[in-house]
């Protein structure tokens, strides 16, 4: 039938046989017969419906995932096969959609296949950048911006005739939706929703990333985060937030109405996730135009407050999003007053400045409207959760303690394990058969396996088998040479200090000296990073720069090359992290603790047999308690103590570098003459001041512990049988991280879908 199918619309399509098209055309026609088997399968109903709003949907490219969720995988790749075609290389013609930055745009793509899987009713809601966040690419060791176009003629996106008008103070803007379909796993489909200008001008980017920020009405859709280090970039974000919202806001309410519906019930009908403050205004939006339907302003508050939910992503102040009234005043002077009579009600009822909405320097506080107004407030990790409750808005805890609730991430196993580790799912399913699929849980049962060599044994060779192949593919795309029996230590995330990129980066020069002192190692070490920085972000960017002159000192150098190498892979994404995820040993979540709300990457690494290197931070202390303390490995000073120093300004990094001359040998490694010969003198000093100066995110605190810990686990990786035991542990554990879990509970807990 399916070969019948694809055979049909390629002769249709291009008057030839599935054996002589190119990997375009297939790709075209896969693509065709996807989606006509999507239609086929119908969409999820239910009396209520879910909005996951979110600036961000990380999805990666989506044929292989559909194909596995359609239950038609293996059977097209037979197809193909027969015909000298490979799937692999058909995949490569896709492009990545760019809709996303990181983690939390990641969530927001597991969520989707989570959501659809368990049979819910429920979309996402976002916008359909063009050029999406940026393309990475490395010159003289830098990092270089360029746009990332993703949209092509023919493909996932389809446009609806839906649209919308959307104010703004000076004009309005029509929207156009296009949607693209959300497969679940042997299941039915929902959508994902992307909002849209007509009016967009793509040419007007010029150099890089750079454009015209104040020319909106063509500009709207380029970029994801455009960068807001000056006014006019500040209030971009701004039109694109409240055009996300506002769409939102009256897709809901068209979909009500047409469902026969009383909007006086919304809650009844809908409910809205909103994912990080980005979609806030979601809030004042639904109130103005219930209000322009007639229903009074007590009744609209409390119906918006009884749909909307809100989920925390992050204690950093810097992230907690705070307009400026003048800037709200001059993009939707609309929602003014209705944020002015939230604020008053809350002024009214509590006497506690920390908890209102504008403060003293009128600023709106984005994340206090989503608490005050919405019925619920979920942390993302339970130590994340347990920090929101007692110390970053405790004062909202005291008020509201029913509203808080936790909901620990999760990843898809569909991709994260099925589709990007087929060894390793295969292999799985010969020991404990399929149910794993549908529940993740099933996963304990590789548990009796424990002792049995041959198991583990099979294990070690399907890593081995994966680090060739990743061997192969950085070989191709980067034109570097690893070698596939080294340790592969993986550090891939995007680039913040909190994450401690630094930290590994001191790592490599400490093993560096030591190689050059003559101390090999054992086995040879491979030191992969990955990580864009965010364009504006200084010190981010001068991260990247010291590790790029570290891959050019010690790969050149015939001394240590031979026993360490360093890879930054280029523009890291969901493709990349599909290759990278399935061939690692070392997982590095190393974190300054309390910083990390959750973290995903350790789950999917977790969950491909890579064992942990972390502190006690985000959901590692999850992974922790799971695997059980020799299955893991943990450094650094704890979430408390880490607490209290900033409490008591009591970190001065000055005095490690001072009084340990390890860490001054380390830390003056990045301005001596080699380094500054290969980098950018400016660079490099600017890094190393701030190192010894600020150390906002407190590496040298930790580097000891780390580089001691990091050393042992290399130790422990030559006793092959113990560590392939930690390996299996880790895989049998990591069912918990399943996004289907966390998915059950949003459902039970927040949505009731
Ligand atoms: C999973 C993932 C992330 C999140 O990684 P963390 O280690 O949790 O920060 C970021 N980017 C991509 C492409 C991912 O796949």
């Amino acid at each position: 039938m399916l070969e019948k199918d694809l055979q049909s619309i390629v002769d249709r399509k291009f008057r030839k046989t599935v054996e002589v098209c190119s990997n375009e055309e297939i790709y075209l026609a896969l693509l065709e017969l996807t989606k006509e088997r999507i239609k086929a399968t119908g969409n999820n109903e239910g009396k209520k419906k879910l909005y996951y709003i979110s600036a961000e949907f990380l999805i990666g490219k989506l044929l292989s995932n559909n194909l596995i969720n359609l239950g038609i995988y293996d059977e097209v790749q037979m197809i193909l096969e027969k015909n000298h075609k490979s799937l692999s290389e058909i995949e490569d013609v896709e492009l990545e959609p760019s809709l996303g930055n990181g983690g939390l745009g990641r969530l927001a793509a597991c969520f989707l296949d989570s959501i659809a899987t368990l049979g819910l009713n429920g979309d996402g809601v976002g916008l359909n950048y063009h050029y999406g966040l940026f393309k990475q690419i490395f010159e003289s060791n830098t990092q270089v911006e360029t746009k990332n176009p993703w949209i092509t003629k023919e493909g996932w996106l389809e446009k609806s005739d839906i649209s919308f008008e959307v104010p703004f103070k000076d004009f309005t803007l029509k929207s156009v939706l296009y949607d693209i379909d959300v497969t679940g796993y042997e299941s039915n489909s929902n959508k994902l929703r992307l909002f849209d200008i007509d009016t967009l001008d793509e040419t007007m980017v010029k150099d890089g990333i750079t454009f015209d920020k104040e020319d909106v009405i063509h500009n709207l859709t380029l970029f994801l985060y455009p960068d807001d280090s000056d006014k006019a970039g500040h209030l971009l974000r701004i039109y694109q937030q409240y055009f996300m919202v506002s769409n939102a806001a009256q897709l809901i309410i068209k979909e009500t109405l047409e469902k026969g519906h009383d909007l006086r019930k919304l809650y009844e009908y809908v409910v809205v996730q909103i994912n990080d403050t980005h979609p806030t205004m979601v809030i004042p939006e639904l109130i103005r135009l219930l209000l322009a339907q007639g229903i009074a302003m007590d009744e609209a508050i409390e119906i918006v407050t009884k749909t909307c939910a809100y989920t925390n992503h992050t204690i950093l102040a810097e992230a907690l999003e705070k307009w400026p009234m003048e800037y709200l005043e001059k993009v939707v002077p609309q929602l003014l007053p209705i944020i002015i009579e939230l604020d008053k009600r809350v002024r009214d009822k509590y006497d506690n400045e920390k908890v209102y909405i504008i403060d003293k320097d009128q600023r709106v506080h984005m994340a206090h409207i989503d608490i005050h107004y919405g019925f619920s407030v979920n942390g993302v990790a339970a130590l994340h959760t347990d920090i929101l409750k007692n110390t970053e808005i405790k004062h909202f805890y005291e008020i509201y303690p029913e509203k808080f609730n936790n909901k620990t991430n999760g990843i898809t196993f569909r991709r994260w394990l099925i589709h990007c580790n087929p060894l390793l799912s295969r292999f799985v399913t010969e020991l404990i058969d399929e149910d794993y699929k549908r529940d993740a849980n099933k996963l304990e049962d590789l548990f009796k396996y424990i002792d049995d060599d041959i198991v583990l044994q099979r294990l070690l060779e399907i890593k081995h088998k994966n680090k060739v192949t990743l061997k192969n593919y950085l070989k191709e795309t980067q034109n570097v040479d690893i070698d596939e029996n080294s340790i592969f230590d993986i550090q891939v995330k995007r680039l913040h200090e909190y994450k401690r990129q630094q930290m590994n980066a001191l790592y490599v020069i400490h093993k560096y000296l030591d190689i050059k002192k003559g101390n090999i190692p054992t086995t040879p070490i491979t030191m992969i990073f990955g990580a864009k920085a965010a364009p504006a972000y200084i010190i981010a960017k001068d991260i990247i720069h010291l590790i790029l002159c570290l891959q050019e000192l010690i790969n050149n150098d015939p001394e240590v090359s031979p026993y360490l190498k360093i890879v930054m892979v280029e523009n890291y994404n969901v493709t990349k992290a599909s290759k990278l995820v399935p061939a690692c040993d070392v997982s590095e979540q190393i974190s300054l603790a309390s910083k990390e709300a959750s973290g995903t990457g350790n789950m999917k690494f977790m969950l491909n047999g890579a064992v942990t290197l972390g502190t006690m931070d985000g959901a590692n202390v999850e992974i922790h308690d799971l695997v059980g303390k020799d299955n893991i490995y943990i450094f650094g000073k704890s979430s408390e103590v880490v607490t209290k120093l900033y409490e008591d300004k009591g970190y001065r990094p000055t005095d490690y570098y001072e009084k340990d001359e390890k860490i001054e040998e380390l830390v003056d490694f990045i301005i001596n003459k080699k380094m500054i010969k290969i980098g950018d003198p400016v660079k490099l000093a600017r890094l190393y001041k701030e190192l010894i100066s600020k150390d906002w995110f407190m590496t040298l605190l930790d580097i000891k512990e780390y580089i001691e810990t990091k050393d042992d686990m290399f130790k422990d990786y030559e006793d092959r049988k113990a560590w392939s035991q930690k390996m299996l542990t880790n895989i049998s554990k990591a069912g918990f991280f399943s996004s289907d879990r966390t998915i059950k509970q949003y459902n039970e807990d927040i949505w009731k879908l």
